[in-house]
């Protein structure tokens, strides 16, 4: 077996309680790389068309990837994977912390979960030992609380995975909660896990990953940290939200539900300002081994926005949703609903968009107080957003069908909701306006951020083709994508890591066919399910349909179809 791997998967339903542990050959590993590549292999072979997301044939899996939990810089890296119950097509969502490295050391590659349990459980993965536990102690706690309380079960070397209340109530906007705020957040994912009863896994061991050229790694990974010192610095000052003001500005952020200017809906945008965010700090933090080190808790809250010490500060895309997209500029509003967030296990994008979705069904009459508790939800009220996140966990009054997603919102409620219903195939868009551009960047090479063509629908790829090919092979590798930001040729680092760490030499040529590869693996997945890229539904307001008037995006349209060909 090759380095980086620990040769085994687990194969644990929920219904029958049945636990099997397989090792699989090792042309799954050398073809599918890890992570959603071994992911999607697995789930297209093993799960029959047509299965309920929300039902027992669904299986969710947690896979790490070669480089998790090894030298490899930025190796922290696990993805969830499952048929999406907010799109209907393949599902997959990427996260930090702490939890791959150590599904790692305690023997597993990755585990597979499927069946529906009676009653709520949680699954302990303890060095080469897995076995289905009662939850019920853990069931309506929070993700806090539960991490807490299984922290104080089996020790701080144990490291867990949860979802929160929203979870447990099958919101389609649930995520996966593991570190406190490390989030698997899209494509309804801690939906899945609530749908099952599952509230948590917890992996716990001291196994060593195995690596090929432990030397190769440990020189590359002190190369690699020499070359991005300055920018791997400069983003664990600021964290990812430093552009948030600027992006408000510019075009990259949308705008009042995608419909709006920023300088002329929020002209005074300094609320989002990086400075005043990094005056909040109280701690600066990272996922397991980061050189980054891109996160941080904050201060303890004002009395109008009570989060408490110790609370995340936003990602860039959170902040975003919150934000510009409901032209809300109070930082500390922002904060508080990223916290709340959190804790109930929401995932911010998608939860940020329905409520910006909602002010706009509120401007137009579609929605009123009596549907949204009393709640007043114009556009720049920095005191809905928390409440309005509430609402959405605990499924009261018009939240009920806000988490479940924006599409489903407009078809149950109707009255030409559906024209304010911004989402690609089901699912709310990470927030980089694809009519601005130069976002992503290819070897040097701005290139418009494309939505539909993703496996997952509304995620910010560079489309289908060789540049995303190796974002692919990153994402299956276990490495964030953080690592290749301020370094001249990242393929180097990625090509030269799987070499050291798993002793398959290959060129780029070949690590993009395996890109490639992994790639048609999760659309073939897709399209059996009946989910065509090229037929999913896009607002054309993504694609600026009519373009805007006035604005840095004036006159522009994208062309979605040229994209998709
Ligand atoms: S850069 Fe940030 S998100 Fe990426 S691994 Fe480091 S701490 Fe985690």
């Amino acid at each position: 077996m090759a380095g980086g791997y620990m040769g085994k998967l687990l194969f644990v339903d929920l219904t029958t309680g049945k636990i099997k542990e397989e090792t699989p050959g090792e042309s799954l590993y050398r073809d599918f790389i890890g992570g959603y590549g071994i992911g999607a292999r697995i789930l297209y072979s093993r799960q029959k068309a047509g299965a309920d997301p929300l039902g027992p044939e669904n299986t969710l899996g947690l896979i790490t990837g070669p480089l998790t939990g090894t030298p490899a810089t930025f190796g922290c890296r696990w993805v969830a994977v499952s048929k999406s119950p907010l799109t209907g097509g393949w599902g997959d969502s990427n996260c930090g912390g702490y939890f791959g490295p150590y599904l790692k050391f305690a023997g597993y590659d990755g585990v597979f979960i499927s069946g529906v349990s009676a009653k709520p459980v949680y699954l302990l993965i303890d060095n080469g030992k897995a076995v289905i536990k009662d939850g019920s102690h853990l069931w309506g706690k929070n993700t806090l609380e539960t991490e807490e309380t299984l922290e104080a079960e089996y020790g701080p070397e144990a490291r867990a995975i949860c979802i929160g209340p929203a979870g447990e109530r099958v919101a389609r906007l649930a995520c996966i909660i593991n570190n406190r705020h490390d989030t698997a957040g899209r494509a309804g994912m801690g939906a899945v896990m609530g749908s099952k009863r599952l509230k948590a896994v917890v992996a716990r061991g001291n196994m060593k990953v195995p690596l090929a050229d432990p030397g190769a790694a440990d020189m590359l990974r002190k190369e690699h940290i020499a070359e991005g010192k300055e920018w791997f610095a400069r983003f664990g000052i600021y964290g990812t939200a430093s552009h948030a003001a600027d992006s408000a500005h510019s075009g990259d952020s949308p705008v009042k539900n995608w419909g709006g200017v920023g300088a002329i809906e929020m002209p005074d945008n300094s609320g989002l300002n990086k400075e005043i965010v990094r005056a909040y700090v109280d701690k600066r933090g990272g996922c397991w081994h980061c050189p980054s080190a891109c996160k941080a808790t904050l201060k303890m809250g004002p009395p109008e926005f009570p989060y408490p010490v110790g609370a995340q500060r936003p990602e860039y895309e959170s902040t975003a949703a919150f934000g510009a997209m409901c032209l809300v500029t109070d930082y500390h509003a922002i904060i508080l609903a990223n916290h709340l967030c959190n804790l109930y296990g929401l995932d911010t994008i998608s939860t940020g968009t329905a409520i910006g979705f909602a002010m706009e069904c509120f401007e137009y009459g579609i929605i009123t107080k009596k549907d949204t508790g009393g709640i007043e939800l114009t556009w720049g009220n920095a005191e809905a957003i928390p409440a309005m996140v509430e609402k959405i966990a605990r499924r009261e009054d018009i939240g009920d069908a806000l988490a479940d997603g924006v599409r489903i919102t407009a078809e149950k409620i109707g009255r030409g909701a559906e024209k304010y219903a911004v989402h690609i195939g089901g699912q709310e868009l990470g927030l980089h306006d694809p009519k601005s551009g130069g976002f992503m960047v290819y070897r040097g090479k701005p290139m418009m951020a494309m939505y539909q063509m993703d496996a997952t629908p509304g995620r910010h790829t560079t489309g289908f083709g060789p540049p995303q090919f190796m974002g692919y092979v990153l994402n299956a590798a276990g490495v964030c994508l953080h690592s290749n930001i301020g370094i001249t040729d990242p393929h180097k680092y990625l090509a030269g890591f799987l070499s050291a760490v798993t002793g398959y030499r290959r060129s780029i040529s070949e690590l993009e066919k395996a890109g490639e590869r992994i790639g048609n693996m999760r659309h073939v997945f897709s399209l059996r399910e009946g989910d065509v890229p090229i037929k999913r539904f896009v607002h054309p307001r993504i694609a600026g349909r009519p373009p805007f008037k006035e604005g840095p995006l004036a006159g522009v349209t994208v062309d979605m179809e040229a994209q998709a060909y």
